[in-house]
């Protein structure tokens, strides 16, 4: 039986917005078909995107960065060519790359790796290839642009589209707008490059910016920026949250056993232990460097 695609949303007149289950909501994600007069190319196809039949046909695949949730619809859509940031671009081609990126412990790799596989037909992409920050395809009446935006991986990207005859359209990627935040927590994530990313996406300008998950499309920049700041806040919450846990002193396996990533309940049982010792680790090396708190190599505490 076919399936057709989802709820779909026109921003001009090459841009389609393929929205996935609840707005996007993880396992599923957002989609973003730009067809122009010359060429075609799809932005970060979905579960959604994997169910749909036919198949989707398009010249180009450009993912905002290797994530699995992002490559969900990468086995099924008929495509000549896959492309990610070139940081990101190990992850993309090998299911062992992509393990890198996320830094697990070696116990938990064999079930994250079913994972990957079984949930999201992550099958690496070997002949996938990487991009530059600034990279432009011409699709005619479209261009699509790649802006780097590391943080949430070191690839990590938006793609803005501008069009001839209509709105400037940017993809997000995981810059979502949600109320969890930012999402720093994998061995290929980083916190400062994470803030630098938010301190430049103020200066982004566009008609529409489309999340993956969450938010889905935001019509306005004002409230783009309003909306950033708010996702930024969660990272001076973490650290507040954390601080607080430094009196009396704790060990990191005390404070990952806490946590100030996960609202109590939600952990992810498969990976939740990691994004929070990798993200509490990072937190603290930032409060050592600035003389907030103290360690003996074993504790952490308050000064
Ligand atoms: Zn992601």
């Amino acid at each position: 039986m076919p399936r057709p695609l989802p709820d779909t949303r026109q921003l001009g007149p090459c841009v389609t917005v393929l929205f996935g289950k609840d707005q996007g909501k993880y396992p599923d994600g957002n989609s973003v078909l730009v067809r122009g007069s010359s060429g075609s190319l799809l932005i970060d196809p979905s579960q959604t995107v994997h169910a749909a039949s036919p198949a989707l046909h398009v010249d180009q695949v450009l993912l905002t960065h290797a994530h699995e949730d992002h490559a969900a619809g990468l086995s099924a859509v008929q495509s000549s060519a896959i492309s990610v940031h070139q940081r990101d671009l190990a992850a993309l081609q090998s299911v062992a790359g992509l393990m890198a990126l996320y830094g697990l412990p070696s116990d938990r790799i064999p079930a994250m790796t079913d994972f990957v596989t079984e949930r999201f037909h992550y099958l690496g992409w070997p002949n996938a290839t990487g991009f530059e920050d600034g990279a432009t395809w011409d699709l005619g009446g479209a261009v699509v642009r790649a802006i780097a935006a590391p943080g949430h991986t070191g690839g990590h990207c938006l793609l803005s589209i501008e069009q001839a005859n209509g709105p400037t359209v940017v993809v997000t990627g995981d810059i979502d707008l949600s109320s969890f935040g930012p999402y720093y927590g994998d061995a290929g994530s980083s916190l400062e490059e994470f803030e630098a990313t938010l301190r430049m996406l103020p200066t982004v300008a566009a008609d529409h910016y489309v999340t993956f998950h969450h938010k889905g499309v935001v019509d306005d920049h004002d409230e783009f920026v309003a909306a950033v700041a708010a996702f930024s806040e969660a990272i001076a919450r973490r650290e507040a949250a954390l601080l607080g846990l430094l009196e009396p002193p704790r060990t990191l396996e005390q404070l990952v056993e806490i946590g100030i990533v996960y609202r109590p309940g939600t952990r992810p049982p498969l990976f939740g232990d990691s994004v929070e010792k990798r993200s509490i680790q990072q937190h603290l090396d930032r409060l050592l460097a600035d003389d907030a708190i103290a360690s003996d190599g074993r504790e952490y505490w308050r000064l």
